[in-house]
């Protein structure tokens, strides 16, 4: 059945990128490869330009009539004194909310002719490709109760501020449904992060991984407590496969995880709602300070393409193509220049996207 891909190009650099992720898949289209029909909507401030809110209430309906979304960037200078209803990180905050997009895949992947771009040794990092999936609609910080309220301790009346972590039965499966079948994709290991000898929301969320495991014997589960991942994520980051956490401790790690590879301009991200549907966008933001030099990295967004042909529309081989197209083009030294380095050849953003889809054809 034909696919629908909805585009959502959005502010600064996000226009540039986006185009060079478009090509690939016109030409992916246009050689039958693909059965899918493109489409492109207004999301963040280019959509307040035009239509006086940044989620325009046509470009959520056309969200949720496709199969798979792929965005740019959204955010600039222009938009920073707006009121925050009318602010671009609305519109990405509301069609998370408006898609229920749960469960939030951030890969840190760190291609070998790059290693040198991380603080960590290269022979620690080169070859990175770990997976962190992180659930995003629950845990502390949208927990209740949550406040700052006087109260009478000890020593008298002082403020108290509390926040509450709480997952549920149904929200852990959910997420470990997609942590598991992500790792039988990839390598086949998972490791779930918590903090069970101390909270007893992390007690529950050990034993959600481990009745999840029994429906995926082909994948090998281990458990880790948060501050140990942590360590174990700068000591040995390369142990991983797929790790699966809360929405804090995933915040938190994913984070770590990206400044391993060094390169904010590689990092693909998605998110997905419960039957599959994912929004895919890379990992930085709009780069108001380069957009429209022909500077911007594309290679982020062509990841997140990547991302979208294997987990929404399953096209392993269309993905895997383009994973090697990538290799390929690192390999033959070419660089935009935030991965530049002495001796390789820089190329604008135009002419990085044409080189990936010369690899492809
Ligand atoms: P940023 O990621 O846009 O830029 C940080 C630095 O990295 C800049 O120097 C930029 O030039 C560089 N950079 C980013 N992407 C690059 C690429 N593809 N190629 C080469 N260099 C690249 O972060 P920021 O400056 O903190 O934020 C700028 C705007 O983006 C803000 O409005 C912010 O709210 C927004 N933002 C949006 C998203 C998103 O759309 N998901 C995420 C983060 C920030």
């Amino acid at each position: 059945m034909t696919k629908k891909i909805l585009l959502l190009p959005g502010d600064g650099i996000g226009p540039e990128i986006v185009k060079q992720a478009e090509k690939i898949l016109k030409f992916f289209i246009d050689s039958g490869k693909l059965d899918a029909v493109l489409d492109t909507e207004l999301l963040g401030g280019c959509a307040y330009d035009e239509t006086g809110v940044p989620m325009p209430d046509e470009t959520i309906a056309k969200a949720k009539a496709s199969d798979a979304i792929l965005m740019g960037a959204i955010g600039g200078w222009k938009y920073d004194t707006l009121p925050r209803e009318l602010r671009p990180e609305r519109g990405l905050l509301g069609i998370r909310e408006a898609l229920g997009l749960f469960a939030n895949l951030r890969p840190a992947i760190l291609f070998p002719q790059l290693a040198e771009a991380s603080s960590l040794k290269p022979e620690l990092v080169s070859g990175l490709d770990l997976m962190i999936v992180r659930e995003l609609t629950g845990g502390i910080y949208f927990g209740q109760p949550r406040g700052i309220e006087e109260r009478q301790m000890a020593n008298g009346t002082e403020k108290v501020g509390f926040n509450t972590m709480h997952y549920s039965e149904s929200e852990i499966a959910r997420i470990m449904k997609v942590a598991f079948e992500i790792a039988q994709k990839r390598y086949g290991r998972l490791c779930s992060v918590e903090k069970a000898n101390v909270l007893e929301v992390s007690e529950l969320w050990r034993a959600g991984a481990l009745k999840a495991a029994e429906n995926y014997p082909d994948v090998a589960l281990e458990h880790l407590y948060v501050d140990n991942a942590t360590m174990q994520l700068v000591r040995e980051p390369k142990q991983f496969d797929v790790m699966v956490t809360g929405n804090l401790f995933g915040d938190i790690l994913s984070d770590c995880a990206a400044m391993l590879t060094g390169s904010i301009g590689m990092l693909p991200s998605a998110s997905f709602d419960e039957n599959g549907k994912g929004l895919y966008e890379p990992v930085h933001g709009s780069a108001p300070d380069i957009a429209g030099l022909d500077k911007a990295n594309p290679l982020a967004t062509i990841l997140s393409l990547e991302m979208l042909l294997r987990y929404s529309l399953d096209e392993q081989g269309l993905a895997d193509n383009i994973k090697n197209a990538v290799n390929k083009v690192l390999d033959k030294g070419l660089r935009t220049s935030d991965i530049m380095s002495e001796g390789m050849t820089e190329l604008g953003c135009e002419a990085m996207g044409d080189a990936v889809l010369a690899e492809l054809q």
